[in-house]
């Protein structure tokens, strides 16, 4: 068995995705999938790449960095395939094997850091985290960052939870539980 027919069976096991083999590679889930324009494979593809063994294309793919958890494909696919759950496995096992991050973690990130120091989201504190990273996407949605201003949908202060030193306990728990996984 070659080090990619391995690599896939494991991923198999670890984290409970046999069932990507029921695939029909009916199509539904990608033509479901808002994100489909975006992503280097759309879930069928991905899926097919996957049961073919092509590892390597499978973790170096944008595809689960995109999906925004919407459960679309979920719903409509004819094998009852967890489609969402595999790309939160996937995200993990290409995190595992050190493949290099696209922009879309560093958006994750910048989604992220100001939730576990206020457990809650900022606009600006989004924006100026991926904009650090990425100054060219930043300076293109500055229109739309003084449109939403000038409506007052922007929000500029950071607010914190009120029991933000339980949340961060949640925060660990969880954490700790995704190392044991
Ligand atoms: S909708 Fe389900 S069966 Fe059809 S291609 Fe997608 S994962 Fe496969
Ligand atoms: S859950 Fe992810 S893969 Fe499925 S339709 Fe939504 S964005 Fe696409």
């Amino acid at each position: 068995m070659t080090n990619e027919l391995a690599l896939r069976d494991n991923f198999f096991k670890k984290y409970h995705a046999e069932e990507i083999q029921n695939c029909i590679q009916c199509g539904t889930c990608s033509g479901s999938c808002p994100l489909a324009p975006y992503m280097d494979y759309g879930p069928r593809q991905l899926f097919a790449l996957i049961r073919e063994g092509d590892m390597t294309e499978a973790l170096n793919a944008n595809t689960m960095w995109f999906c925004v958890s919407c459960y679309n494909c979920v719903v409509k696919c004819p094998r009852g395939i967890s489609i969402t759950d595999h790309m939160y496995s996937l995200k993990k096992l290409a995190a595992e094997k050190g493949v290099k991050a696209p922009k879309m973690l560093h958006l994750y990130r910048s989604f992220n850091t100001p939730i576990e120091k206020h457990g809650r989201l900022t606009d600006v504190a989004v924006m100026a985290g991926y904009g650090l990273r990425h100054p060219g996407a930043a300076f293109g949605n500055i229109p739309l960052g003084m449109k939403l201003a000038a409506k007052k949908r922007m929000e500029f202060k950071a607010r914190t939870v009120d029991n933000i030193a339980g949340f961060k306990k949640v925060m660990e728990k969880a954490n700790e539980l995704e190392r044991l996984s």
